[in-house]
């Protein structure tokens, strides 16, 4: 028998192959997950083994061999991560090298990184604890920080936020000997008791800790302020306590603050953190600290899902139903559907929480292959928010606010309450025009207007990122008649300091709370509850709790109702009951005001006085009755091209080329949003009923695409269960 010599090794290009190499002499035994460094070309690339093999169909002769085995050959990746990972690739028919490339950190995706030792605490030298007692003299940063160590040994993380260049304070406190260093142990986790739980949260709890000897999965519907963190600290607690591991996924970490303060307090523990925005090292520090072992909990984007977790014991991810869970470009994958997708394999038990669960997860707990769990009183016994409609036909606004809405607004701050203004659009005006010649801004390269922000004296394209300087007067016919039309939430938040100026008013978008501290300063100023305004994008209606907000104005949801998207009445359902959740935390009732054209639009209707549940289950029917995910199956085959003709020849072609069965094909048709960075963007839907024949017929397609002429001028891309069209 030949033993198998030819290692499979997955390389971050593009191409949907994976790469035979010749096992180095030495060290002929490389097991898989393990990096290596290979001849690619005339460049030398970093790979990782995903197989072996006794035979190529590259011929003996040409078979190049790995030039080094990196991280001392200890392997990076565990077996089942690496099955889980060419699950992926088979699923989504995407490079094997992408999808393996975001299972590592990115300082580990290049040769020069590595894994780092062993990561290091700072603990109190005698030395240091003596000069505690002096007085803090000449050095209070140093000084600072000792105090800091003086509770016990903590992580470079936790010193980081001591004066500016805590490295450099922290060597020279090294250097004096007043702190040393020490190999950092596994987490232990001081757990303190949270709220004895209410009944329906027990009876979440008590199935959720039942299961952990196997996979199910649990959808957790839980309106906001249900206490489904208090169901997820109860099942983490079980799990860490008995020394696995626990992965919690969130959509954004910028808005969690409250929930990691939580974790820290609860669980008497430093998460392990891994999101995007992470500096390199400090993003490999926490994967290898989730990959030791000695990180009890990981809290993570998207990305922190392929972590490898060699203990890994639940899995959790909430708001379950946010887009950001799925990739929208390169590797296009949904984390939700790959963390149940780890959880069967590993036998472990996932939660997934919402509440507003997608139709995806809400279909598959009625269906019987979740486990649903519903909590429908508010965990502090607040009520829920009160309703009002305010049909917006003929009623004059101020900047696009009722006079009904701006009076109880000033009711509202009177009382000494809080108040939340959701507008969906950022900057002062979604378009600046002319009111002489018509003259709009719009972007050159997207079909969008280019939106105004006044403060900046600039047009914005929210699409594609350009920018140029807001013009003073007309560019077509020069005339001083230029005017915002519409509003963004810079307009309101300056409107509303004008109408209500004893109240401060805090702004919540992207632009706002870019800048470093912005959020948490302004959330800090919510909390500590003294009447305010807050006013913002969806930014407001995730993650935060504000219990002293007693009314939320909801501006204008108007597009979604007759959009040509079937997803954006699933989505309009969940914006506005995520905002609405925000009300009336406590024990005072919220109201919600909802301003619309279309009061009698029978989907808003039945969302106000029957709830999500019923709303989202009458949309599943809607979409059953229309074969629409996620009652039947889709993918789409993106082309962008400069010029539209190309796009749309390419699509063409791949029709033509579909093979027959009961998958079909349709289109080519231009995206919703067609141009955007001045290219075209079109694509062709793939539906069907059946999830198999779909993927075995794009599986006999794709080979032949990357074949045809056509695609070679075109970008293009296949995305599997797409989101957005
Ligand atoms: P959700 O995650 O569903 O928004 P939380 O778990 O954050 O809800 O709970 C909302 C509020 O209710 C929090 O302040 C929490 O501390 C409190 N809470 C949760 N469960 C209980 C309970 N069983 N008893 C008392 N207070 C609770
Ligand atoms: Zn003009
Ligand atoms: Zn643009």
């Amino acid at each position: 028998m030949v033993s198998p010599h030819i290692l499979q090794v997955a390389l971050p290009v593009p191409l949907p192959i994976i790469f035979d190499y010749l096992a180095p002499q030495a060290a002929p035994d490389i097991p898989e997950g393990s990096r290596v460094l290979v001849p690619f070309g005339r460049k030398k690339m970093v790979g990782v083994v995903v197989g072996k093999t006794g035979h190529s169909e590259v011929p003996a002769g040409r078979l190049l061999a790995v030039l080094d085995v990196l991280d001392g050959g200890e392997p990076l990746l565990d077996t089942k991560l690496i099955e889980l990972l060419r699950w992926c690739w088979m699923y989504y028919k995407h490079a094997p090298g992408e999808v393996i490339a975001s299972a590592l950190p990115p300082a580990l995706r290049r040769a020069k990184g590595s894994l780092p030792g062993c990561v290091l605490h700072y603990s109190l030298t005698g030395e240091g604890a003596e000069r505690l007692k002096e007085p803090a003299g000449r050095a209070p940063v140093q000084f600072e920080m000792l105090g800091a160590l003086a509770a016990g040994p903590l992580s470079g993380t936790l010193l980081m936020g001591i004066g500016s260049q805590w490295r450099k304070t922290l060597a020279a406190l090294m250097d004096q000997g007043w702190v040393e260093s020490l190999p950092a142990p596994a987490d232990r986790p001081q757990i303190s008791p949270g709220p004895n739980l209410k009944l329906d949260q027990q009876k979440a709890v008590d199935p959720i800790l039942a299961s952990r000897g196997g996979f199910s999965c649990h959808l957790l519907d839980g309106v906001t302020g249900s206490g489904k963190t208090e169901v997820y600290l109860h099942a983490i607690e079980k799990v860490i306590s008995e020394g696995r591991q626990a992965l919690v996924l969130v959509p954004e970490i910028g808005l969690t603050p409250q929930l990691l303060r939580r974790f820290r307090s609860r669980l008497g523990l430093e998460p392990a953190i891994i999101h995007s925005g992470l500096a390199a090292g400090e993003r490999l520090d926490a994967w290898a600290t989730a990959r030791s072992g000695r990180a009890a909990l990981v809290v993570g984007t998207r990305s922190a899902l392929f972590t490898p977790m060699p203990r890994l014991g639940i899995i959790i991810l909430d708001e379950e139903h946010d887009a950001s869970f799925k990739q929208q470009d390169g590797f296009r994958y949904s984390a939700r559907d790959i963390a149940v997708k780890r959880a069967a394999e590993l036998d472990i038990p996932v939660i997934l929480g919402s509440a507003t669960p997608s139709l995806e997860s809400l279909r598959n707990a009625v269906e019987g292959k979740y486990i649903w769990h519903r909590l429908r009183e508010r965990a502090t016994d607040a009520p829920l928010p009160a309703w009002r409609v305010l049909d917006m036909r003929q009623q004059s606004t101020f900047h696009g606010l009722s006079a009904i809405a701006l009076e109880a607004i000033g009711e509202a701050l009177e009382k000494g309450e809080q108040v939340m203004v959701f507008l969906n659009r950022r900057g002062y005006a979604p378009v600046l025009m002319c009111q002489q010649c018509g003259w709009h801004g719009s972007c050159e390269r997207c079909d969008a207007h280019l939106t105004w922000h006044r403060s900046m004296g600039r047009l914005c394209c929210h699409h594609c990122g350009a920018q140029k300087p807001a013009p003073l007067l007309c560019p077509e016919c020069r005339a001083d008649a230029l005017t915002g039309a519409g509003e963004g939430t810079q307009q309101l938040e300056e409107a509303l300091e004008k109408r209500f100026p004893r109240f401060p008013v805090l702004r919540f978008d992207r632009d706002r709370t870019s800048r470093k501290g912005v959020m948490e300063q302004q959330l800090e100023q919510v909390r500590k509850g003294d009447p305010c305004l807050l006013v913002g994008t969806q930014m407001l209606a995730k993650g935060h709790h504000f219990p002293a907000v007693t009314l939320v104005v909801i501006v204008n949801i108007d597009q979604a109702l007759y959009s040509a998207d079937y997803r954006a009445l699933e989505r309009m359902g969940q914006m506005i009951q995520q905002v609405a959740g925000r009300a009336g935390r406590m024990e005072k009732t919220g109201t919600v005001i909802l301003q619309t054209l279309h009061p009698d639009h029978a989907a808003l209707e039945l969302l106000l006085s029957q709830g999500y549940e019923v709303y989202a289950r009458w949309l599943l029917q809607e979409r059953q009755l229309a074969g629409l995910p996620p009652a039947g199956y889709q993918a789409l085959l993106r082309a962008e091209a400069h010029d539209r003709s190309l796009a749309e020849n390419f699509l063409d072609d791949a029709a033509r080329a579909f093979p027959p069965g009961e998958t079909r094909v349709y289109g080519p048709m231009p995206a919703i949003m067609e141009r955007i960075s001045g290219r075209s963007r079109m694509y062709l839907v793939v539906q069907g009923a059946s999830r198999s024949a779909l993927h075995r017929q794009v599986d006999h397609w794709l080979p032949g695409l990357r074949k045809l002429p056509s695609a070679r001028k075109v970008r293009w891309a296949i995305d599997i269960d797409p989101q957005e069209l």
